[in-house]
């Protein structure tokens, strides 16, 4: 077979094998898929030969860009001692180093804050690490003897993942509502959607009236209320909806006086894409349980921590007969590949100054962004750090959104394309998310693809 037909047998294979996570299949076998075959720095390549760059990170996780010396070669040298061994009943060299290395960064991020967090549970995707959050939080209560606090609080708009126990906290109506019947009670609290205001008002003579409002849940049903938890500064696949300055002070805040934990789900914003390591050092909101994936391995290979407080791991300890235990774990819990790869990605942090280095790129994407507004069909425009969201509307004056079915934010990505650069929108919202080392060269390119994908596609001047 020429590479040609080889090609279209794999696509065919692909159409025929392959259900595709978060995809109308109906729609995707009726497309050319890209199949992608190889990946160097911020771009990746399909079996034609194409390049693309990737615009969205594959995924949100990718930090250093692709075929990463250091963290290729962190893999291999751990593949030659062993790929893998569980945590259960043992332990291994890279999960050990890594655990020591995630408590000192969280620890000089949170400035030595004494109740900051001090242990660390592995499990191996950004849904697990929240799930492992939860049941923690749960189950911390009912060894300090309160047995009421059997509910959650959550955001409107909040997305932490796709099993039940992350979907019954998650709050982006077309990924959860049919899910309603399965889900455990949890209280929602207005989502800081300042350009969608539920309430109509405007920061900052709103004076943050959706704290008000979550005070008013708090209020009212803290002796149910386990634990509130919330992706800082930034709602990532809710719409890349960032909170207003001084919102995650006051969330942990409202925390601790109602006695309730807080749950910071960095899975999106955690290892350096707000502009800190930490979404939540940008308000000194130290968080009681953190829940971190995606970036942490530089987007290689699954792995997840939930990191937790001394005060909450010890709830947990006693005789064995008082079935104190966390009873929970996964079989490629602390995976020393992904150890390995991850111990690569924080030693590159340091050595190659990333975040410093990151801070000239967000100056870059904001002004940008200041210029993309000035275009007829973009309502909204919003970063935190080097995470940033652009809202297409139908109409400006009265923030009408376009119809789903007109698939705005979709057109564009496939203007994008056109011009050699891959994202993947959250409805009419056109996410900008790439590798925190790309070169400001590549940068500019990326959003200059994505502008002119935004006239193309709306006719907006
Ligand atoms: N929480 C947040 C904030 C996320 O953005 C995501 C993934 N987009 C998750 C949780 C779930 O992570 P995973 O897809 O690895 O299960």
């Amino acid at each position: 077979m020429g590479i040609i037909e080889d090609n279209e047998h794999l696509e065919e294979l692909d159409r025929k094998y392959i259900w595709h996570p978060f995809t109308q299949m109906k729609e995707w076998v009726e497309e050319k898929p890209i199949i992608i075959t190889e990946g160097r720095d911020c771009f990746i390549k399909d079996v034609y030969g194409k390049w693309y760059l990737d615009g969205v990170s594959s995924l949100w996780v990718n930090i250093f860009g692709h075929k990463k010396k250091e963290i290729d070669e962190a893999i291999k040298a751990q593949l030659d001692s062993i790929a893998h061994s569980t945590l259960l009943g043992l332990s291994n060299v890279p999960a050990i180093r890594l655990a020591e290395k995630l408590i000192l960064l969280a620890d000089s991020s949170f400035m030595h804050h004494p109740a900051s967090l001090s242990k660390v549970f592995y499990s191996d995707n950004g849904s697990t690490a929240v799930e492992v959050a939860l049941k923690m939080a749960f189950q911390y209560w009912k060894h300090k003897g309160n047995e009421g606090k059997n509910a959650f609080a959550s955001l409107n708009n909040a997305y932490h993942g796709d099993t039940i126990g992350a979907v019954s906290v998650g709050g982006v109506d077309i990924f959860h509502n049919a899910f309603g019947p399965l889900l455990f009670k949890t209280y929602k609290a207005p989502s800081p959607y300042c350009y969608r205001c539920e309430f109509g008002k405007e920061y900052p003579d709103c004076k943050i009236f959706c704290l008000e409002k979550l005070e008013e849940i708090f209020r009212e049903h803290s002796r149910e209320i386990a634990a509130f938890i919330i992706e800082p500064l930034i709602q990532a696949a809710g719409g890349m909806i960032t909170s207003p300055p001084g919102y995650l002070k006051g969330v942990r805040a409202l925390c601790s006086k109602y006695d309730i934990l807080m749950i910071a789900d960095e899975i999106a914003t955690g290892f350096g894409r707000t502009g800190k390591m930490f979404a939540c050092e940008h308000e000194e909101a130290v968080p009681d349980i953190m829940c971190l994936s995606k970036g942490i391995t530089g987007g290689y290979m699954p792995l997840a921590v939930t990191l937790a407080t001394e005060e909450i791991y010890n709830a947990f300890l006693g005789e064995f007969k008082d079935l104190k235990t966390f009873f929970h774990g996964h079989s490629y819990t602390g995976n020393p590949l992904a150890c390995a790869a991850a111990l690569a990605c924080l030693d590159l942090f340091e050595k190659e100054k990333t975040i410093e280095n990151l801070q000239g790129k967000i100056n870059i994407l904001k002004d940008w962004l200041k210029d993309v507004i000035g275009l007829d069909h973009v309502g909204n425009v919003r970063n935190a750090g080097f995470m940033a969201g652009v809202e297409l509307v139908k109409d400006r004056r009265t923030k009408t959104p376009y119809d789903r079915a007109e698939k705005m934010g979709r057109r564009v990505a496939l203007r994008a394309r056109d011009s050699g650069v891959f994202i993947r929108p959250l409805g009419n919202v056109i996410v900008i998310m790439p590798p925190l080392s790309i070169s400001e060269q590549n940068l500019i390119k990326l959003l200059e693809a994505i502008k002119s994908g935004i006239i193309k596609a709306t006719g907006a001047a």
